[in-house]
């Protein structure tokens, strides 16, 4: 297969990613020559999208992983990367006010994310035009109309939405690379959106601001599955197994086991036991899973539906509405956030559940009408937080090359490919001799 017109190509990053090619090809973009092979711990999206780049660059690949995402019994749980929704949200996105839990430092900062997010949002829209017919349903990717609701005016400043119009600054900033963005400033610009999915009145009160914008939206059940097959296909050994200890008292041993000269650590919430990081800690999330297949008496969505999380007029986080439907006729209907609950034993009429869905209801009320998948209803997941934010570091105690990159939080779909540039980038920089201080200098100045 040749990579003629299969070639994604994403150009210098603005926080000194290196321009990069990817080809969806089942054979890597460069062949495997005298680079070497490169360890990567994890299976997730982080872990996937690291080991493409480095695949299509000529580096060998072997992944290692405890679990992998399902390829056909759907029915069970699945990997947090499969139970993602998955929305591209602009950061902070995914859990609204807790998305960031350093906004002025940690081991990323807020234009880190930006940058990361914008950089994965031209991957999809480029492998959204390159797949076509059966390959595009394969990864299933599409970019939709996302449509986000406010509370507050967001052209009158308060100490309530400085955030969000900080956000929305940032973005209108950024639209040359985010497609269609169109705000609705007033309740005239509003209307048309809320009349498109008959919004009741006590919404249509509440809600005083909107944009839009064209959102990636993935179909995380195949992109996963895809995923592993093209790496697998280009050449990368993926094997099962856990790594119990520390990593940091056997990276030389499996450097030698697996003949490799580096690791990528990209193992999600597994980061806290394997590296000791205390900062890791897991933020549980549940989505509906709802037919938009046109077969019953709702009437099939094809657009994006946000109100994030804000501060309400209590100056507490306001609860998320997010119906988001994918390109397999499912509609996904969220979402729970709850800290540091490790337990994945939620049911369809656990009350946390029933009142997301109550909520999501209210906001679209045709909702009631629609059958859950019947074979998946639910799915519940543990999104991997830091309270340092996303680590995409090479790791200053290590002799070796060790490059982290977990800590995606609710935005792990969002920030893979910007992420997985920017861990390749500081792994090539420590090849080429740089120490790990030094090549995380070189990454993130001060
Ligand atoms: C309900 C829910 C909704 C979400 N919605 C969105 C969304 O709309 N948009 C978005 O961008 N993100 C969303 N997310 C977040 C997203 O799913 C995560 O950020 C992302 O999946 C993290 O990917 P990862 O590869 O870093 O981690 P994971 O998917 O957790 O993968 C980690 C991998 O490491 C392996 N591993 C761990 N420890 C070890 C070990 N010791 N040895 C070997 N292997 C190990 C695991 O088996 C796994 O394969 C959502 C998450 C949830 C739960």
């Amino acid at each position: 297969m040749t990579h003629n017109g299969r070639v994604i190509s994403l150009p210098e990053g603005k926080e000194g990613n290196p321009a990069i090619k990817l080809s969806v090809a089942s054979e890597p973009l460069i062949k495997p020559g005298t680079l070497p092979r490169i360890l990567v711990i994890g299976g997730g999206v982080s872990g996937l999208m690291t080991a493409w780049i480095l695949l299509d660059k000529g580096y060998r690949v072997t992944v290692i992983s405890k679990e992998w995402a399902w390829t056909k019994d759907f029915q069970r749980s699945r990997l947090t990367s499969q139970i993602a929704g998955a929305l591209w949200e602009y950061p902070p996105g995914g859990c609204g006010l807790t998305e960031i839990e350093s906004p002025g430092g940690g081991w990323a900062t807020i234009h880190h994310y930006r940058e990361w997010s914008l950089e994965s949002y031209d991957f999809y829209k480029q492998l959204d035009s390159l797949l076509s017919g059966r390959l595009r349903t394969e990864f299933g990717v599409a970019i939709k109309k996302l449509n986000q609701f406010f509370y507050h005016d967001l052209t009158a400043p308060n100490e309530a939405n400085t955030e969000d119009i900080e956000k929305l600054e940032a973005l209108r900033a950024d639209s040359d690379r985010v497609s269609n963005l169109q705000e609705q400033k007033n309740k005239e610009d509003l209307a048309p959106l809320f009349d498109n999915i008959r919004v009741p009145k006590e919404w249509r009160k509440k809600l005083k601001y909107g944009y839009t914008h064209d959102a990636p939206i993935i179909n995380t059940d195949k992109a996963m599955v895809y995923l592993m097959a093209l790496v697998e296909s280009k050449g990368a050994e993926l094997e099962t197994k856990e790594l119990e200890g520390k990593l940091q008292d056997q990276g030389s041993d499996l450097l030698e086991e697996y003949k490799a000269q580096a690791i990528i650590n990209a193992t999600g919430l597994g980061a806290k036991e394997l590296v000791g990081d205390t900062d890791v800690y897991p933020v549980r999330g549940a989505i509906k899973r709802i037919s938009n297949d046109n077969t019953n008496r709702f009437e099939a969505m094809n657009e994006a539906y946000l109100v994030p999380a804000q501060v309400g007029d209590d100056k507490e986080p306001t609860k998320v509405v997010f119906l988001v439907p994918r390109n397999d006729e499912t509609l996904i209907v969220g979402s729970i956030i709850q800290r540091n609950s490790h337990q994945l034993n939620l049911q369809e009429n656990s009350p946390d559940v029933e009142v997301m869905w109550d909520r999501a209801c209210s906001f679209m009320p045709g909702l009631d009408d629609a059958p859950t998948v019947p074979w998946y209803p639910l799915a519940q997941g543990l999104r991997p937080f830091t309270k340092k934010n996303v680590k995409v570091r090479a790791d200053d105690i290590q002799v070796k090359p060790l490059i982290h990159n977990y800590g995606h939080g609710g935005s792990g779909w969002t920030l893979a490919v910007g992420c997985a540039r920017s861990a390749v980038n500081l792994l090539e920089l420590m090849l080429s001799g740089m120490s790990a201080v030094e090549a995380n200098a070189t990454l993130y100045p001060v």
